[in-house]
């Protein structure tokens, strides 16, 4: 954990004089309660809002392109979330190596536990694991901060007693996320990551349009977010997963029109350095 101070973004800093600001108004000017309540309802609702736009930099830093730099010239990172999973994840295994591209899975700490085996594979085969909380909660972006820490915190526990790597980025549960997680975050040494363009695949079952999605216009520091999971349609239908994991007929594609385009495929942490504190 880190023993920097927390430094909050403009926007919290402007949040927090606000509250100030209407609780001193308040108590000098108590006919004018409803201008600051209205005043510190508004801001809540600014919060909340900016906390609902995945690639947004209003709540604190959000990386959502590989920085500039001679290093990543060529660079796209294709990012791959809620692994690992027992017949989807092997197979993109496999499809990566023909291609010779390297991945970030953003796996679940708790599926990374149910599948220990599936996770080192993932690292021995040169691919990064980083945190995408410890259950993938669809209320993890309500602000209670000692249940998004240890959300946090246990997924990094998870990944590193797993596969002895330590995940230096985090990716919130479908991007969702609150003014404390950036808090939180830097504690922990961890930089949000949101995506360059998404293939929509956990409701998209057909895979040219997701593949479409992700290589129309592509372009060098991209950041590329897909799913080595069913979509949650065929998942809930038991279909078997060969079928209806668009991931696996998607990821051909692009990896071939990055070749095409000679661009090549690296890690979040091959291609970005650790925050500086
Ligand atoms: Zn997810």
């Amino acid at each position: 954990m880190s023993t920097s101070r927390y430094q909050p973004s403009p926007f919290i800093r402007g949040s927090l004089l606000l509250h100030a600001g209407a609780a001193a108004a308040a108590a000098a000017w108590p006919e004018l309660w409803k201008l600051s309540t209205l005043a510190v309802a508004g801001n809540h609702a600014a919060l909340t809002t900016f906390g609902l736009i995945p690639r947004s930099a209003v709540l604190g830093p959000n990386i959502t392109r590989l920085p500039d730099t001679v290093v990543n010239q060529d660079a796209v990172a294709i990012t791959i979330d809620d692994g690992p999973h027992a017949v989807a994840t092997p197979k993109v295994l496999d499809i990566l190596d023909v291609y010779d591209a390297k991945a970030t899975f953003f796996c679940i700490g708790e599926y990374v536990l149910n599948y220990p085996d599936i996770a080192q594979e993932i690292v021995r085969r040169g691919h990064r694991i980083e945190n995408h909380s410890m259950h993938h909660s669809h209320t993890f972006s309500v602000p209670f901060v000692g249940r998004l820490r240890r959300e946090v915190i246990a997924a990094q526990d998870a990944i590193y007693k797993t596969t002895g790597q330590l995940p230096r980025f985090f990716r919130a549960p479908a991007g969702l996320r609150n003014f404390l997680l950036d808090g939180v975050l830097q504690r922990s040494d961890l930089q949000l990551t949101s995506w360059t363009r998404r293939g929509f695949d956990t409701v998209n079952t057909d895979a040219s349009i997701v593949a479409k999605r992700l290589v129309t216009d592509m372009k060098p520091h991209d950041i590329l977010l897909l799913h080595d999971r069913p979509t949650l349609l065929s998942e809930a239908s038991g279909a078997s997963t060969e079928s209806i994991a668009p991931i696996l007929q998607a990821l051909p594609v692009v990896l071939q029109s990055l070749r095409d385009h000679g661009l090549s495929a690296v890690t979040l942490h091959q291609a970005i350095p650790p925050a500086v504190q």
